[in-house]
């Protein structure tokens, strides 16, 4: 057996494992103990993550698509092919008929060559991630406001908050290391407040429980602002000090009354005044919510900065906002560029200023307009405009949580899959790349604590598969580009001198001290745990300015909220959980009561409609219904019925075409007959 220190690569907390292998397989995996972000714990995927490498079903061989059917070939016929084919379709149609989507998953050095391969190679900014518009509004906001958008402090800094404050996500299930910090630091007298419709484990736990109505959390946030003003516990010294545009946010504010809003948000005016005093009245307070497919709007985050600058709380030990990112490296993934209208390092690409600086590292032009995002993509093939679809490591036709990606996928000239597996979305491609795995390559990972880490090769690879940054390579010289990386270590080098956070990071720094925490740069090669600890009140944070929303309440007819989210583990769909033999039983478990899927009613709201569990019921909505089996539970809010994201066809039955996670739906229930 030998060992080999990595990171898992299946969610954002960057969890720091051994790899065993023997015989040139990795065989097993098992925590670090003194890894900071996980300190020797593991979640049961960590557990099982090497079963998805050493799967049976991986593809060994590039695809190609002739007479309808994908046929095995070797790597220069398809990376002939497809080179090919993308240079005549932008010939014909100009360099915006092509499009480039990856996942939050791709490691670091793959995502900067794909975007680049877009940008510099082809000439478009159609570039995206599959992480969903919410995620791009956590982005957009924290740029606004505070300049960088990243989770503010460590995981273990959990440890030293006052308060901890939880907004929606679903902790326990999704991100469980970090659960657990939360946990130990409430054992040991931190108060935890939980916000959201939800009641689960983290809620169960929590001192002050806010079960908000979907929809409203910007104006809770409106409401918690104005019992701190009220109350004069804001933090002036901080806010005179560090942040600009208090008047405008305080004028908003005043127009807030908090009864008023406790009626629109469905919770007690007694437990929003405590709830700020709590928050307010701690020396350090943390903010924990998910960058991830919610229906949240940018009001109700930039409510949450609001809250934190109106308190003080950033730039310390303890407090802060931790921006979730739920994806491995989704963080790692936006840094850089993967994004329709962000370079690397989130340059717009419509400054030219911006432009130039990144210009001139590449030596070529890039396009000034943003390109099509991800929904776009997926949905009306960006007004028809697309012909064609690069998907690394993606596979929107099993995850993608809005629209039809089956119906777009068809209507395509070219679509080009990187995977591991053979997924739903390959059936449609017309050529598939194999790639390497977890475990068989060297690249890296960015968590949600800005931890860039080093996912080391333990085993080589089998025959066949090629690193997928390596394909990019080989494509881009296809195309006429210079380009000569030689290893993924050199990739990094470009990395650090085009995004300036990265500018520090080397492929030698990261194999020590469990990564770098950026911004690691040249003046500051060891990282920052702490993002905004030295800044020296240039009023660097700007208050945003939330008008007060308008809550529309239900109409009588359709009395209940649907919600789009998540239940159960949020891994239901990935394709990886399918290919380890152990999350794939614990995923079928977990729906054995409910073969066909299911939507979660309240059990006051099933009591007063007569519907029991297990039960068919029909959801009416003013345009739509849709079956489905009855999942009667005290996790959802009274008022309120959850569709789980995977139980698709619900989805797409209620909302059609626009279906997605930003939309909230008025219904009535109905039991079905049988
Ligand atoms: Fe892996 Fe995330 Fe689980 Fe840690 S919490 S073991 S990073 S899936």
């Amino acid at each position: 057996m030998a060992q080999t220190l990595t990171t898992c690569t299946f969610c954002g907390v960057g969890c720091g494992l051994y790899l065993e292998s023997s015989d040139g397989r990795v065989v097993g995996a098992y925590p670090s103990l003194s890894h900071p972000a996980n300190s020797g714990r593991l979640c049961v995927r960590g557990w099982h993550v090497h079963e998805v490498c050493s799967s049976p079903d991986r593809l060994r061989s590039p695809l190609l698509r002739r007479n309808g059917t994908l046929e095995e070939v070797g790597w220069d016929e398809a990376l002939g092919f497809v080179a090919d084919k993308l240079m005549r379709i932008r010939a014909r149609d100009g360099p915006d008929a092509l499009a480039f989507l990856n996942s939050p998953r791709c490691a670091n050095e793959e995502s900067y060559l794909l975007q680049k391969l877009a940008r510099a190679a082809i000439g478009t900014n159609n570039v995206d991630h599959g992480s969903g518009v919410y995620c791009h509004n956590s982005i957009n906001v924290l740029l606004e406001t505070l300049g960088l958008p990243a989770t503010t402090n460590s995981i273990s800094d959990l440890a030293n908050s006052e308060v901890i404050v939880v907004d929606g996500v679903d902790l326990a299930r999704r991100l469980p290391v970090i659960a657990g910090a939360v946990l130990r630091a409430k054992l040991s007298g931190a108060k935890l407040i939980v916000i959201g419709s939800r009641y689960h484990r983290i809620a169960r736990s929590a001192d002050l429980f806010l079960q908000v109505l979907p929809g409203t959390e910007a104006m809770l946030y409106g409401a918690l602002a104005k019992a701190i003003v009220d109350r004069g516990l804001m933090n002036h010294s901080f806010i005179h000090k560090h942040c600009r545009d208090y008047e405008s946010f305080l004028a908003h504010i005043r127009l807030y009354d908090v009864f008023e809003a406790a009626e629109s948000c469905g919770v007690s005016p007694d437990l929003i005044e405590e709830a700020a005093q709590v928050y307010a009245g701690a020396r350090c307070a943390a903010v924990l919510y998910s960058t991830g497919i919610e229906s949240r709007t940018r009001d109700s985050i930039r409510a949450i900065v609001n809250l934190a600058l109106l308190t003080g709380n950033l730039g310390k030990r303890g407090a802060g906002i931790f921006a979730l990112t739920e994806h491995n490296n989704l963080q790692g993934v936006c840094d850089m560029g993967v994004l329709p209208d962000r370079l690397p390092g989130y340059r717009p690409v419509g400054d030219a200023r911006a432009r130039a600086e990144v210009e001139a590292l590449w030596k070529t032009t890039i396009p000034s307009s943003p390109g099509f995002g991800a929904r776009s993509m997926l949905t009306d093939r960006g007004d028809g405009s697309l012909k064609a679809l690069w998907l690394c490591r993606c596979d929107p036709f099993s995850t993608a949580f809005f629209g039809d990606p089956a119906n777009s996928l068809r209507h395509f000239e070219l679509i080009v899959v990187q995977h591991l597996f053979m997924t739903g979305t390959a059936e449609y491609a017309h050529v598939v790349l194999p790639t390497t795995s977890f475990g068989e390559e060297r690249v890296s990972f960015t968590s949600t604590e800005r931890r860039i880490q080093l996912a080391e090769r333990a085993v080589a690879p089998p025959p066949g598969p090629l690193p997928a940054w390596e394909q990019l390579v080989r494509v881009a010289r296809l195309l006429g580009a210079d380009w000569s990386y030689r290893s993924s270590a050199e990739v990094m080098d470009e990395i650090g001198a085009v995004v300036p956070f990265y500018s520090g990071v080397n492929y030698r720094n990261l194999g020590s001290h469990y990564g770098r925490q950026w911004p690691c740069t040249k003046e500051q090669p060891l990282g920052t745990s702490l993002l905004f600890g030295n800044h020296n009140g240039n009023h660097a944070f700007r208050f945003a300015a939330v008008a007060k929303p308008t809550i529309i309440p239900p109409p009588p007819e359709f009395p209940l909220i649907l919600v789009f989210g998540q239940s159960l583990y949020y891994w239901n769909q990935s394709v990886l959980i399918q290919h380890s033999e152990t999350l794939r039983r614990e995923h079928r478990i977990l729906l054995l009561d409910y073969p066909q899927g299911f939507v979660e009613i309240n059990p006051a709201d099933a009591q007063a409609l007569g519907i029991h569990d297990g039960q068919k019921v029909r959801l009416v909505s003013p345009d739509a219904a849709a079956v489905s089996t009855a999942r009667v539970t005290d996790e959802v809010r009274r008022g309120t019925v959850c569709v789980p994201y995977f139980v698709r066809e619900v989805e797409r039955q209620i909302l059609g075409s626009v279906a997605g996670g930003a939309a909230l739906v008025w219904i009535r229930l109905e039991k079905e007959a049988a």
